[in-house]
């Protein structure tokens, strides 16, 4: 099956989907993009991750491209017309296009709306999971409102890189005073000798994860205690476990930080009975 991409207004095969040169997005980063994981055809958490992208868009004051409803329809569709069933449905808007000036285009610059759907294959998450990954600490260089989800990525694409180069799955970025701040796509979480479940406050400097703010009623519902505090890289490498979230990988164990093991080095007893939970406190759309 062909991929296909739905681009302002036109559902095109990969080949043809393009934007302009003069697309905002390209030129200066200057948009914000949502990740909603599809299962069994289904997308996960819409309602939040919607909710999400117009506060993206409203810090950014970019318009919204079209109604909430009609968005709906052509992220149904562009998953419907992939044949993806596991996966992930990819959203980005942007400040539209127009003749390149730093500042905000003429009023009436519609901005600029592309979706496109790719699979993931369960059975490789699944075997992650069951492994735990690695993740390698690097700086946190990026601006102080990483709380919108621009697609101004660069720190988070240099980050990742480094992860991989030190076959490690995620970097986890480290604020000037020690403490973990988030990973480069994901959130960051430790649980304590004590079985507190830690991580930070969604201020600004870290983004908001749906996956993060879905775990909160899993825990609760476990009965688990969850402080949301900052906590050093020391404190994590000491941890009884560690884990991340994010939308395409849900709960994934961390086993090693920068090669030291975490606990006992496989995945923990509490990541793992989250992760087996938490579709159940998911919304299917
Ligand atoms: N932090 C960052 C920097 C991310 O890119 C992501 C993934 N979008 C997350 C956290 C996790 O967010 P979510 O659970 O909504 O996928």
């Amino acid at each position: 099956m062909s991929r296909i991409a739905y681009v302002n207004g036109r559902y095109l095969p990969h080949c043809d989907a393009a934007v302009h040169v003069e697309d905002r997005g390209y030129q200066f980063a200057d948009g914000v993009y949502e990740v909603c994981e599809v299962r069994g055809g289904r997308l996960i958490d819409e309602r939040r991750h919607m909710e999400r992208l117009v506060r993206s868009l409203s810090e950014l004051r970019i318009a919204m491209p079209m109604s909430l409803r009609a968005l709906s329809v052509v992220l149904h569709e562009v998953v419907r017309r992939n044949g993806v069933r596991d996966g992930i449905v990819y959203l980005q808007v942007t400040r539209g296009v127009a003749k390149r000036d730093h500042a905000f285009p003429p009023n009436g610059t519609r901005p600029a709306i592309v979706v496109t759907a790719s699979r993931i294959d369960p059975a490789r998450t699944e075997r992650f999971a069951a492994e735990g990954i690695a993740v390698v600490t690097v700086p946190d260089n990026r601006w102080d409102r990483v709380d919108i989800k621009s697609i101004a990525l660069l720190p988070n694409v240099l980050a990742k890189q480094a992860a991989r180069e030190q076959g490690a799955r995620e970097a986890w970025f480290v604020a000037s005073d020690g403490t973990v701040t988030e990973g480069s796509s994901s959130n960051a979480w430790i649980v304590t000798a004590g079985r507190e479940v830690v991580t930070r406050k969604a201020d600004h400097s870290i983004l908001k994860g749906i996956t993060r703010t879905v775990l909160l009623e899993v825990l609760k519902a476990h009965d688990l205690t969850l402080v949301e505090r900052p906590f050093t890289v020391a404190e994590a490498m000491g941890a009884r476990e560690a884990f991340i979230t994010s939308a395409s990988q849900t709960v994934m164990p961390v086993v090693r930080i920068d090669g030291q093991p975490v606990g006992n080095g496989a995945p923990g007893l509490v990541a793992s009975a989250l992760r087996a939970d938490f579709g159940r406190y998911t919304e299917k759309s």
